[in-house]
């Protein structure tokens, strides 16, 4: 039985933070595709157009007809742990300062052999289970043997639960607390455990019933922070930067507009202003000492979650503007995923639909819900993924993009196709 997640003990402030080290990230082009997957909470092989053989190792052409018409299909993952073993030696220090590690073939029913980290719940060999992609610290696919039958999470097994970021315990900070968003992820976090919300709080002076009530919260820290403002997100840092493990914004700055519909620029600067800029100035501040403090194992950092919108992957031209700031805030979190990288911190990037909030009003339901999207934070730090698509537009938009991003273009400026 796995030891449930505790509240660690305080780091001795004087010892010194170790250095991260990290599972070995080298996969081939082909391999690549096997974490795509897992980066959004996927299982996926590779299945040969010409003969229908499903393959694993990833490779460049089919194993039985040598066909190049490769194509990634989702898989359930059912199939049979054949043997297993517990490793005391590894040539890796990640794996050196880990073991034993426990690891298994796993024959699955579509017939392939995989290698897969076996979870603590999993019985002894030979038995039934079920294979699921995970994300490990180094952002690369692992496959982990789950017992066939309900699903236990990762952070129920003490060796595998460093592939998560699950904020039980953590102490977490959500840049903006007076949107709806931003109320309704600390409420969520507050009921996932999180031990302390710092939560920011711009223009004082303006009174919101559903923040205010959050200062009754025990958790909840609420603290001065405007990201639109250098000096206040480095006050801010200053004070508790040290200490975030996980970093939730939830700034955002959303006015609908066109391109013809307004005069001037200045909604489209402030949009820029909270949504890049603003996620630059927290990134410049909080962002390297978080990259310092990823090595402390439960007291260190380990997740930064940008919520962003499906309007970044494709302009919606009513909110035209809106969604040029959004474009370049996804293109800017990229690049702190890639900086973040070697540390082991997750960048974790969501892609809601129109919400369910007053910036989307006149935008026809289905909507998102708030606490849906809260929800499916919640559950992506719990989980193992780094792009998260909550609601069924997001599903459909993603889908489409990944189709055919051109059509999906001319379907949203021709009016063929609304939100
Ligand atoms: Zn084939």
């Amino acid at each position: 039985m796995a030891e449930p997640l505790m509240r660690p003990k305080r780091k001795n402030p004087i010892s010194r933070t170790r250095l991260p080290t990290l599972p070995p990230a080298a996969r081939s082009y082909a391999a690549l595709g096997l974490t795509a997957a897992a980066a959004r909470g996927a299982f996926e092989l590779q299945v040969c157009r010409d003969c229908s053989a499903v393959q694993y190792p990833p490779r460049e052409v089919c194993r039985n007809c040598l066909s190049q018409r490769l194509v990634w299909r989702a898989q359930d993952g059912y199939g049979e742990l054949t043997t297993e073993t517990v490793l005391h030696t590894a040539q890796e220090l990640f794996f050196r300062e880990r073991l034993p590690w426990r690891v298994g073939m796993v024959r699955l029913d579509v017939g392939v052999n995989v290698i897969a980290y076996v979870h603590d719940r999993v019985g002894v060999s030979p038995c039934r289970v079920r294979i699921e992609a995970a994300l490990d610290r180094a952002g690369q696919a692992v496959l982990v043997a789950n017992p066939e039958h309900g699903r236990h999470a990762l952070s129920d097994d003490p060796k595998l639960r460093e592939m998560t970021c699950d904020p039980r315990t953590r102490k977490v900070l959500v840049s903006d607390g007076k949107s709806e968003v931003g109320q309704a992820v600390t409420r969520a976090l507050v009921a996932a455990g999180a031990d302390v919300i710092w939560v920011g709080e711009a223009e004082p002076w303006k009174k919101i019933p559903g923040f205010e009530a959050l200062r009754e919260v025990p958790q909840v820290k609420i603290v001065p922070l405007d990201v639109t403002d250098g000096r206040s997100v480095r006050e801010l840092a200053g004070e508790i930067g040290a200490k975030v493990d996980i970093l939730v914004n939830t700034a955002d700055c959303h006015r609908t507009f066109g391109i013809a519909a307004r005069r001037g620029i200045e909604t489209a600067q402030l949009e820029m202003d909270v949504n890049y800029f603003g996620l630059l100035r927290l990134a410049q501040e909080l962002a390297p000492v978080m990259k310092a403090r990823a090595a402390d194992g439960p007291t260190g950092a380990i997740a930064w979650v940008n919520v962003l919108s499906i309007f970044a992957l494709a302009n919606y031209p009513p909110h035209g503007t809106y969604s040029a700031s959004k474009a370049a805030a996804l293109s800017l979190s990229q690049a702190l995923r890639a900086e973040l990288k070697p540390a082991g911190v997750r960048v974790i990037n969501m892609f809601p639909g129109p919400i369910d909030d007053e910036w989307d009003q006149l935008v026809l339901p289905p909507k998102l819900a708030l606490a849906a999207l809260a929800a499916a934070l919640v559950e992506a730090l719990k989980g193992s993924v780094e792009d998260v698509y909550p609601g069924d537009v997001a599903q459909d938009w993603r889908a489409r993009y990944l189709d055919n991003p051109k059509v999906l273009e001319r379907e949203l400026s021709g009016g063929e196709r609304s939100v």
